[in-house]
């Protein structure tokens, strides 16, 4: 590179989602000069196409699921939602999609942002493509935080670029609701979406590859969230996947496993998250691009030598949840400070889910993950 602006900060953070941002605040707070690279929305994910949207979205539903339950009040309650007041109300929850009021914060809290693409460009450097296509060349004294997130996988289909199916993204801001929703998953996103866009009208059919709702949970949890989505009017289908699924025209024709043939608007897949690292540099120090980050407790990256690369919220692969992730948040920067390197977590403190007409709400492990880590004697209480 000739010519390149090189800047030095004390930390370098790739990624201004919420724990990215967190990151900054909080290493900033704590007197390091810190900049944050981002480039697409300051919020990321989360504020624009996952917590936010989505918990817009489901909240008149759940209101009137729970409001149909309460004695006397069932039938007011029973009529069809405002699905272009809902959608106002989503469009405000997500900023409609325009991040000044983040960028605000940002410069009151003492954070320097640049906008591009950012890639590790060996260690304590981050070279960023800027929007103009020039590149700038940021140098950490300390650290470089890794906060690049998820994306959602997507399933190894012949002609998926043609299918255009939605992911999270297309089902938090989709302008309309679609008249027939397929949707293929059966975690947290696909319950969400599928009880949502349900209440706004749509036709939802979720097909799922195991034989319950919420695999990673409890079955009681599971076979309540199907019980309220098939009262809702879901078609739940399980044991099924697709093989093969085409757009034409305006329509989506899926074929199942065992033969049986579908056609939607649209379809969503939900099967999972997966590492946006396949483009931020990893090769040059050393690691695999589009592999997830691991790390040790205190969050640094275990197979980058010399403590300065750390990877904190989804892209570490250890609980993807916005909270989570500032709890990583705080512990980057203690170690940032040399403040210790304690343990990030023993058990999971704590995480709530509003994810159907039933809500899920969790405190600690599930039991299949305390059984994994502190034996069969584990019990649920
Ligand atoms: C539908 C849905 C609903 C959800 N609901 C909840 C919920 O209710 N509660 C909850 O706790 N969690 C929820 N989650 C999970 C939550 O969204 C994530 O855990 C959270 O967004 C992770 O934050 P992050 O900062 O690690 O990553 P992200 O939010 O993904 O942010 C990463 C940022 O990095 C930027 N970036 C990536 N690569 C580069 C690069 N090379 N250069 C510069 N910038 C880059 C991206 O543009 C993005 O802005 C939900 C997820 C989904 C999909």
């Amino acid at each position: 590179m000739t010519n390149v602006d090189t800047r030095t900060y004390d930390v370098v953070v790739i990624g201004a989602g919420p724990v990215g941002e967190n990151v900054a605040d909080r290493t900033t707070a704590a007197g390091l000069s810190t900049v944050i690279v981002e480039s697409e929305l300051v919020g990321g994910e989360c504020s624009y196409w996952a917590c936010e949207p989505s918990k817009a979205l489901l909240r008149p539903a759940l209101l009137r699921a729970d409001a149909g339950r309460v004695p006397g009040l069932g039938p007011a309650a029973a009529g069809p939602l405002d699905t272009a007041a809902v959608l106002a109300h989503r469009d405000r929850m997500a900023a409609h999609w325009n991040d000044d009021g983040q960028v605000e914060w940002l410069k009151t809290a003492g954070i320097d942002l640049q906008r591009g693409h950012g890639r590790l460009d060996g260690p304590r450097r981050v070279a960023v493509t800027t929007p103009d296509g020039g590149t700038i060349r940021l140098l950490a004294r300390h650290a470089v935080a890794v906060c690049t997130g998820s994306t959602a996988a997507l399933p190894d289909l012949p002609g998926l670029a043609a299918l255009r199916p939605w992911t999270s993204r297309e089902a938090t801001s989709a302008p309309q609701p679609p008249g027939r929703l397929v949707i293929v998953g059966a975690g947290v996103v696909a319950t969400e979406m599928a009880t949502a866009w349900q209440s706004l009208g749509t036709e939802v059919t979720l097909l799922a590859h195991g034989a319950r709702l919420l695999p990673q949970m409890e079955p009681f949890a599971g076979e309540l969230v199907a019980d309220r989505l098939r009262e809702a009017g879901t078609d739940l289908r399980f044991g099924v996947t697709v093989t093969t699924a085409a757009r034409t025209g305006g329509e989506v024709g899926i074929t199942l496993s065992g033969g049986g043939r579908l056609t939607a608007d649209e379809i969503l897949f939900a099967i999972g998250r997966a590492p946006r690292t396949g483009d931020i540099g990893l090769e040059t120090v050393g690691l695999i691009p589009g592999d997830w980050l691991t790390t040790d407790d205190s969050l640094t990256v275990t197979a980058a030598p010399g403590d300065w690369l750390y990877a904190v919220g989804d892209v570490n692969r250890r609980a993807l949840l916005t909270h989570q992730g500032k709890l990583g948040a705080e512990k980057t920067m203690l170690s940032c400070v040399g403040a210790g390197r304690g343990r990030y977590w023993r058990i999971l403190p704590g995480t709530c889910g509003r994810w159907s007409p039933s809500e899920m709400p969790s405190v600690g492990n599930w039991l299949a993950i305390s059984r994994a880590v502190r034996g069969p004697g584990a019990v649920a209480v």
